[in-house]
């Protein structure tokens, strides 16, 4: 019997990547899927963070590999080369990132060529034509990324001129709408098909203001600065010490989690409430006020001085302090 020929799949937990799979299988390549986590996204666009990659993979049969984009991803963060969209989301840089990551296993396996759910004018900043022309420019992929929910409405790609694909096989989809993916969903039985995905946190406005706060500041910012930001209500003191409030007992114990040697944790002794932490080299000179902040989110007497512990690393001691006053604090806030 024929090999099949293989194709590398960009998997998001997505529908249409989904779909790009299924339409790749029926014309009869053997697909393996790259899913693509970053510090911002678990996997691709879509707010994949909840999607079950692994069980999508498995529902459709295809052998999948996870690539971890973290400190290269930071970096490029910097300073994208193609900029941001509407919040801090650096789609262009972040999709060649993603092609070049499934480009090499392309070569790793000898694939012929790689396949994502792109659909052409889904989303504004990456997905119009020539910001798709751009982005396989930049993974070094020109003429090897086919779209297959869209291919037949953009210019051949090397694979369709060598005739492994055929233009009629090719999907016709433009736009935001999901009609069309709707319907192939149901053509190929895939139930519960997921809702349409937002793209990552990046393009959350609220998240984008404390993405740019974070990198005025910090040159480098870890993955550990970076999860700290999903989490709590953040206030910037000066440009070395910032305070994180937990919202909640799971944000608590992620704060805990997160907390490094020089981080101070601070929490109500006697009263029901928030966890803190500052971040900062000069953390101690704000331990009264973040103190304060913290009292402020819990259940402690308005009027009345309630004692806090004060953790850093192993070390433990007491602080005093009355809730502040919003008017004190809302400022700072991010
Ligand atoms: S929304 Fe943009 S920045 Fe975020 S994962 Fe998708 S392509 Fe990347």
């Amino acid at each position: 019997m024929e090999e099949k020929k293989k194709v590398v799949a960009l998997l998001s937990g997505g529908l249409d990547s989904r779909l790009a799979v299924k339409m790749m299988q029926n014309q009869g390549f053997e697909v393996e899927a790259v899913a693509i986590k970053t510090p911002f996204c678990d996997f691709d666009c879509g707010r994949g963070c909840g999607f079950e990659i692994r069980e999508t993979a498995d529902t459709l049969g295809v052998k999948l590999k996870t690539v971890y984009l973290g400190d290269d991803y930071i970096e490029m963060l910097k300073h994208p080369k193609h900029g941001f969209g509407s919040g801090m989301n650096p789609c262009i840089d972040c999709r060649s990132m993603m092609f070049e990551a499934g480009k090499k296993h392309m070569e790793e396996i000898g694939a012929e060529f790689i396949i994502s759910g792109e659909v052409l004018g889904q989303r504004p900043m990456s997905q119009h034509a020539p910001a798709l022309k751009t982005i396989e420019k930049e993974s070094g992929l020109e003429g090897k990324i086919v779209r297959p929910l869209s291919a037949a409405l953009l210019p051949p790609t090397e694979p369709e001129l060598k005739g492994l694909i055929k233009r009629e096989d090719l999907g016709k989809i433009r736009g935001r709408s999901r009609k069309d993916q709707l319907k192939m969903a149901q053509e190929f039985g895939i139930e519960n098909p997921p809702n349409a995905g937002g793209g990552c946190l990046l393009t959350d406005p609220a998240f984008a203001i404390r993405v740019k706060d974070l990198f005025k500041y910090i040159e480098t910012p870890t993955t550990n600065d970076i999860d700290l930001l999903k989490i709590g209500r953040h206030f910037r003191f000066d440009k070395d010490a910032k305070l994180v409030v937990g919202r909640n007992k799971d944000e608590n114990e992620i704060i805990k989690a997160l907390a490094l040697d020089s981080d101070i944790l601070l929490e109500a002794k006697d009263h029901v409430g928030p966890i803190s932490l500052i971040r900062g080299k000069n953390a101690q000179d704000h331990i009264e006020f973040g103190a304060a902040i913290t009292l402020r989110y819990g259940d402690a007497p308005k009027d009345t001085p309630s004692v806090l512990t004060i953790q850093k690393n192993d070390a433990k001691s007491e602080v005093s302090a009355i809730p502040a006053l919003e008017s004190a604090y809302l400022q700072y806030r991010i």
